[in-house]
């Protein structure tokens, strides 16, 4: 499976046994976003204005649109600088999701300049934040953001486990 419930897998991570509040609320919003996928894995996001303003939520819509680049984190991106006053880019805002984000949604978020990545469950087999690569703190980058993993992982885990529990058999995901 995807998930490893409750496992802490490197000391040198950004371990959030003391999220922030407003780090917990992003991620509930970020869940609430990823309802409603249907035939889409659950995935959601969020993303914050610097003053904590919620700009845009989006799920993972891969199956819905088929679009592989279609992953929760790139449709809340896009959104969000649609709304926010500075073009593409992010500065200062938060980003929030449920999952781990893979290599395409780290390098995006870089881009985007987004100054702080929330995220509820760890990734293992896909996780570009510090799983199985991480992209988002690469000391070569002029651009670093802050990372708080493992936000609500319980409950962002649940989501994924759910879904592939009604979908045993069908699909890998
Ligand atoms: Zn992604």
């Amino acid at each position: 499976m995807w998930i490893r419930r409750g496992v802490r897998q490197d000391p040198g991570r950004d371990l959030s046994s003391f999220a922030a509040s407003a780090d917990i609320a992003a991620v509930r919003a970020a869940i609430e976003a990823a309802r409603g996928a249907g035939d889409d894995v659950p995935i959601g996001a969020v993303v914050l204005a610097p003053d904590g303003t919620p700009l845009a939520s989006a799920r993972n819509a891969r199956e819905e649109l088929g679009d592989p680049t279609a992953h929760a984190e790139i449709l809340a991106l896009r959104a969000a600088s649609k709304i926010y006053g500075d073009g593409w880019r992010l500065e200062g805002c938060t980003l929030a999701v449920t999952l781990e984000p893979c290599t395409m949604c780290a390098g995006a978020l870089v881009m985007a300049r987004v100054a702080k990545l929330v995220f509820g469950a760890w990734e293992p087999k896909t996780g570009a934040v510090g799983s199985l690569w991480d992209v988002v703190r690469d000391r070569r980058l002029s651009h670093r953001a802050e990372v708080v993993g493992g936000v609500l992982e319980t409950e962002c885990a649940a989501l994924l486990e759910d879904f592939f529990h009604g979908q045993r058999g069908n699909r890998t995901g």
